[in-house]
């Protein structure tokens, strides 16, 4: 699984860890992020998932920088696919 975290201070507003769902970031909440065509996508953790605006704005600039619609929202790989 892709998860989101919010960055150390100096570090960037999100880095990227790899890990599965039982190994979650301990506490807080979890939101997924979910391709509106095949259901995939990153979940956001710690401060990400509190879901205010600051937090959406980041999550946001992240999946638009990786390839991204946010219309949708519709996965890099299906993004490719509805272009075919
Ligand atoms: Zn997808």
């Amino acid at each position: 699984m892709t998860w989101l975290l919010t960055g150390p201070t100096g570090t960037g507003p999100v880095v990227e860890g790899h890990f599965c769902r039982a190994f979650a970031p301990a506490g807080g909440r979890v939101v997924d992020v979910a391709c509106a065509r095949c259901g995939d996508g990153p979940l956001l953790a710690g401060d990400l998932a509190a879901g205010d605006e600051a937090a959406t704005a980041v999550v946001h600039s992240w999946l638009a920088g990786t390839g991204w619609r946010l219309a949708g929202p519709v996965c890099l790989e299906c993004v490719g696919e509805l272009s075919r």
